[in-house]
């Protein structure tokens, strides 16, 4: 897949987010997501931009201090073996230049030469705990140089407040702290994250080809399509605003009755419904439709605060 590919249509940004669990980076337009694995406390995201650019994130949680310069060297070690001629300039020089007297660097700045070259930055995080290596590299040049001088500076090692930051293909969002990431599914028409946690679960969706997706009218796909796949739903529909776009917001509960079989007639019992809410919009300027639907004691709620951050367009 390349990046245009994964842009799915949409028009390009001035700006993409790339986030994944809270860590990420501000990338120029027109870059995007190829590869995302790994949770909280290790993980890998690599983006892709123009121009053979690539900008990769690890991160690894742990609960004392690395030695950054020791990460650095086994770092440009691996990237020594996977380029034989490599000459490495290895910087120690700290960026941001605050350095307590007698403890180790949090901030480091590596770059190297090949036959192509790359410019890195190594960060821990007192608070997070986590050691994220964030690298830029491209061909030979100037080009390369600007770009990751533009980008490692803004590398983000968690999200501030109450909320984690995500942005996956154009789409960006936060989710309260404490939902995890179960399941995802990656493609250029379809993007599915759902997270789980104590506020109950909550599903963020994309679609592409909205024109296509949305021939027979958005209520029709709504119901028939996107309700679809709840069992023994009851619940209403309402049109709304959302912001600049259409919505549909849905309340109700899942599953109200469980059928059971007696030896002497079948009845019906009062199962466990779970409550369940969604705010689905059709954003014509992107050709896409976003979802978020939520399950929990306060399902509307907890959509409606992650949908009132997604970014669609
Ligand atoms: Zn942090
Ligand atoms: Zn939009």
């Amino acid at each position: 897949m390349t990046a245009s590919d994964q842009a799915g249509g949409g028009r390009h940004r001035s700006r993409e987010l790339t986030a994944w669990q809270g860590v990420g980076a501000e990338l120029p337009g027109g870059w995007s997501i190829v590869q995302a694995s790994g949770g909280t406390d290790e993980g890998y995201v690599r983006s892709d931009g123009p121009d053979e650019m690539t900008v990769e994130l690890r991160w690894k949680r742990t609960r004392r201090q690395p030695s950054l310069e020791v990460v650095a060297e086994q770092y440009l070690k691996q990237v020594r073996k996977a380029s034989r001629k490599l000459k490495v300039e290895y910087e120690g020089a700290l960026a941001g230049g605050r350095r307590v007297p007698r403890e180790k660097p949090s901030d480091l700045r590596f770059e190297w030469l090949a036959d192509r070259q790359g410019h890195g930055r190594l960060i821990w995080c007192r608070e997070c705990r986590r050691t994220v290596i964030a690298q830029v590299s491209g061909p030979r040049g100037e080009a390369t140089r600007a770009v990751a001088e533009q980008i490692l500076p803004r590398v983000r090692d968690h999200s501030d407040g109450e909320s984690v930051e995500w942005g996956v293909y154009g789409l960006e969002f936060r989710v309260p702290k404490g939902l995890r990431l179960i399941r995802q599914r990656l493609m250029s028409g379809f993007l599915s994250l759902n997270f789980y946690g104590p506020p109950g679960r909550v599903i963020v969706e994309r679609w592409g080809l909205a024109e296509m997706l949305l021939e027979g009218g958005f209520l029709a796909w709504h119901d028939k399509e996107y309700l679809s796949e709840l069992k023994r739903f009851g619940g209403e529909t309402t049109a709304v605003e959302w912001g600049e776009h259409e919505a549909l917001v849905t309340e109700g509960r899942e599953g109200g009755f469980r059928r059971v079989r007696a030896l002497v007639k079948a009845f019906l019992l009062p199962g466990r419904a779970e409550r369940f809410a969604s705010i689905v919009w059709h954003c014509p300027d992107s050709n896409r439709v976003v979802g978020v639907r939520a399950f929990g004691r306060s399902p509307l709620e907890l959509a409606r605060s992650v949908a009132e951050t997604v970014r669609c367009h």
